[in-house]
């Protein structure tokens, strides 16, 4: 998933950096608010997370500011300890969840999990069309319990498509899956990819779910649950 982070201390920001890069998400990590609003208007991104304690404009004005204008990208705060009053205020700005410093960054990882999966309707870390089963948290595709050997970048194209099953995806919004904005990008990647599901998706469970809209983009259309 592609994801934005907002916190002015470095440190933090470059660890979450790393980290959430390492599960598989391409991540876009800026300082400010402003820079991050103007970031939000031009890219897509699945999900923030914003600290409230910013330099200038502050991570509440800059909540309110996205739903102001109708944003509903889901929103984890990042609030000081003992500072309940910002975590009250930060919800009723429209934030959906939040996590108080210092915390452990498993507790991150399974509240974002969480939000990303509410976010595409499924409340449960298992998404599954048929034989062919996701396992969220692991990153793997199973078809009847055995792995079904996708790279890293597979996954991220199935899992992509499975969670917004029934929807036409553009290759534009699969590439936001492999690649930060200013990286170099090649559309023929994306097909390369397709591809490579497809076929590993037909021998190992006899499936050919994903389908070509010509000049729109694939569609996974078997129903997910
Ligand atoms: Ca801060």
């Amino acid at each position: 998933m592609k994801l934005l982070i907002v916190e002015d201390e470095a440190l933090l920001r470059h660890h979450l950096y790393s980290r959430l890069s390492e599960l598989g998400h391409v991540v876009d990590a800026q300082g400010d608010a402003e820079e991050a609003l103007y970031r939000i208007g031009e890219y897509h991104h699945d999900l923030a997370i914003i600290d409230l304690g910013l330099p200038g404009m502050s991570g509440l004005d800059l909540i309110r500011q996205l739903r102001s204008i109708g944003h509903t990208l889901p929103v984890l705060i990042l609030t000081a300890r003992g500072n309940w009053q910002d975590k009250v205020e930060g919800l009723a700005a429209g934030a959906d969840d939040y996590l108080v410093k210092p915390f452990q960054f498993e507790e991150l990882e399974a509240r974002l999990n969480a939000l990303l999966r509410r976010a595409s309707g499924f409340t449960q870390a298992s998404v599954s069309a048929g034989a062919l089963r996701l396992d969220l948290n692991r990153k793997q595709a199973l078809v009847d319990e055995q792995s079904l050997g996708l790279t890293a970048y597979e996954y991220r194209i199935l899992e992509y498509l499975m969670l917004h099953h029934q929807q036409v995806v553009s290759k534009e919004r699969l590439m936001e899956q492999l690649y930060a904005d200013d990286e170099e990008r090649d559309a023929n990647v994306i097909e390369v990819l397709v591809g490579r599901l497809r076929r590993k998706l037909e021998s190992a469970a006899g499936m050919r779910p994903i389908e070509t809209v010509r000049g729109q983009g694939y569609l996974f259309t078997e129903r997910c649950r």
